[in-house]
């Protein structure tokens, strides 16, 4: 008869960005399958607009894991994609928490695996009842390098050596896509500004969110990190100027919409604070964002500002079929004002 394997955990859990799936990652799963009978593979930031930061949609991710597997690893992984709640913790834990148990049943002895890199990895131990395992760092290896390498220096020998054998023909597909061009000048972008940032050690914006009868008004900018997607019309404090006038003046210059912060005041709902670290490229921005609600009925004219591309009237339904179309986490402060999870 064949002795059965014991494992010490039913089940392991590893989430990543995988932005790409590397040697590292492929070293984890590993480790993961080494201790737990099966292995859930949580993709995170699901449905987010591709960035610098994240230029693969999950089903590209997913692909892409599933080429640097053997079969026999494959058949005891599932996947998971999981959105960012970026401004509400507690929901992001219940859903992993919720969607594993789906997965694995409940009452199962978990384990969550993954290397401590840096304070970025504090979700790792948001999972109390779920055995923290430390894979240690696999060869220096640094997803953020490789795509800094692969987007701007695709000429280097050694681009590829810390990739998976089976992931380089999708990192050659998608080279030859218009998506990759895009991404590219915004790597160039950030390459070239950065050098020339003059380091504050942060700076706030002041945001409006404008509602009028169930639609929502957001621009589109010329600016190269954020175009062609959806933004929230924005200005920056001058001196001796109050948030108020300043999100007022935001609101003239980039859409047109002339009301005055008296008369905004009257229509002002909500506001907060949103600090994610990852917002802008360049530099620490932490948005103050207002929510106002207009009660013209149609809604007010809007004209786009000088660097606006696109000022739009966006129905309430479409904000929700549309997030991956948001730049940066402007469609999660969009959620924590509408429904605040
Ligand atoms: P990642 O792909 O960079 O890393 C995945 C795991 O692999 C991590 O444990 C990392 O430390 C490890 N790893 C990376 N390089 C390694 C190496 N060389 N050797 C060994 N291990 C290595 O992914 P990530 O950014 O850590 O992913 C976290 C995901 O969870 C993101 O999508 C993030 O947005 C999401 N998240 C969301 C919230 C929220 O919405 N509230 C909170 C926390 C995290």
């Amino acid at each position: 008869m064949v002795k059965q394997k014991s494992f010490k955990f039913d089940a392991a859990v590893f989430i990543g960005r995988f932005q790409p799936f590397h040697k590292g990652h492929v070293n984890s799963v590993r480790i993961a399958l080494q201790n737990a009978h099966q292995l859930i593979i949580i993709l995170g930031s699901y449905r987010m607009s591709a960035s610098i930061r994240g230029p693969w949609l999950a089903e590209e991710r997913i692909a892409m894991i599933q080429s640097a597997l053997s079969q026999a690893q494959l058949k005891k992984i599932q996947f998971i994609c999981i959105r960012d709640r970026l401004y509400n913790e507690d929901i992001w834990k219940s859903n992993i928490i919720n969607e594993v148990e789906k997965k694995v049943g409940s009452g199962k002895s978990i384990a969550i695996i993954g290397h401590e890199k840096d304070s970025s990895s504090y979700y790792l131990r948001l999972f109390p009842n779920w055995k923290f395992m430390e894979t240690g760092n696999y060869k220096g290896i640094n997803a953020t390098d490789f795509r800094m390498s692969y987007f701007l220096r695709d000429k280097i020998k050694t681009l590829y050596e810390h990739i998976p054998e089976g992931v380089i023909p999708h990192l050659k597909k998608y080279k030859r896509t218009e998506d990759y061009k895009i991404l590219k000048a915004k790597f160039n972008a950030f390459e070239s500004l950065k050098l020339h940032l003059k380091r504050d050690p942060e700076k706030t914006v002041c945001n409006a969110i404008i509602a009028c009868g169930g639609y929502f008004l957001f621009v589109k900018r010329k600016e190269i990190f954020s175009q062609n997607l959806y933004s929230l019309p924005e200005a920056t404090p001058k001196e001796n100027e109050s948030y108020f006038e300043c999100v007022a003046r935001a609101l003239i210059e980039e859409t047109g919409l002339h009301i005055s912060p008296e008369k905004l005041r009257q229509y002002y709902k909500k506001e907060g604070t949103f600090d994610y670290a990852g917002r802008n490229p360049l530099e620490k921005t932490i948005s103050h964002t207002f929510l106002f609600e207009l009660n013209d009925v149609p809604y007010p004219k809007v004209t786009a500002g000088k660097n606006i591309s696109q000022v739009e009237w966006v129905l309430y339904d479409d904000i929700y079929t549309n997030e991956h179309c948001f730049y940066s986490d402007f469609f999660q402060i969009i959620q924590w004002f509408l429904r605040n999870y």
